[in-house]
């Protein structure tokens, strides 16, 4: 596919691009101030900040390019319209590591049997957004509107425990993400399924998996 990335000097962007090439996709960074110009592309990839996402997305939009977007703290919801529209996808996820869908899912399981749970995430100090992404969708997923904790350190890459309190008991459950690549599989996977999916808005991994 040729690919616009927004984003394409990140620290997620650094990691992801070349993974993407070796994947056999073209891929063209688009950085602050570069004209959003993307049309005839097949799809953008957007992991940038907040403001920057909605802005980006919503031009690509509009120029009937679909995209898959891992930026989080903002709220794609408007932008469903746009894409129904122009016939587009607008593909996001908090996380696009299957290790960390997967812990969600789970989470999600066990809180059908506990009363009570509490959500540490844990990232790097350079992140933006609190509570992350994924947290805040892990809190959805579990419901009875979890405590979350934010930790922010040099050190840390993108970590989440879910804790679970019973009557003499605790299960934790625990996704770290060491390395950035993790996130690759999670976007190729979405890349393929554009086709295959509704115009509009789609959220989440878990659809696709
Ligand atoms: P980062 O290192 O700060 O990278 C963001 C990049 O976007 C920077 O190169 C920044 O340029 C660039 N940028 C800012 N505004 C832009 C614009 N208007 N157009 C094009 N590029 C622009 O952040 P990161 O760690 O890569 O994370 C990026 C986002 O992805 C965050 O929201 C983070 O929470 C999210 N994330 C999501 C997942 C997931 O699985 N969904 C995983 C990891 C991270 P400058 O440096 O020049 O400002």
């Amino acid at each position: 596919m040729n690919i616009a990335f927004f984003g394409a000097e990140g620290k997620v962007g650094r990691a992801l691009v070349p993974v993407l090439e070796r994947a056999g996709h073209t891929v063209r960074g688009i950085e602050i101030g570069d004209a959003v110009d993307v049309a005839g592309l097949d799809a953008c990839v957007d992991f940038t900040t907040p403001d920057a996402a909605a802005e980006n997305t919503r031009a690509a939009l509009e120029q009937g390019v679909s995209c898959v977007v891992g930026t989080t703290g903002w709220d794609p919801q408007p932008l469903d319209a746009v894409a129904r529209e122009r016939g587009v996808t607008l593909f996001v996820a908090p996380n696009f590591s299957i290790g960390a869908v997967l812990m969600m899912r789970f989470a999600a399981e066990a809180a059908a049997f506990f009363p009570r749970a509490e959500i540490i995430e844990l990232h790097n100090e350079a992140k933006k957004d609190a509570p992350s992404g994924t947290a805040a969708a892990t809190a959805k997923l579990i419901g009875n509107d979890p405590q979350v904790h934010s930790v922010r350190l040099p050190g840390l890459v993108a970590h989440q425990e879910v804790i679970f309190g019973g009557e003499g008991q605790l299960l934790t459950i625990r996704h770290d993400t060491t390395a950035r690549e993790s996130f690759a599989d999670g976007v190729l996977l979405a890349l393929a399924k554009l086709p295959e999916l509704p115009p509009g808005l789609t959220v989440g991994l878990d659809a696709l998996l």
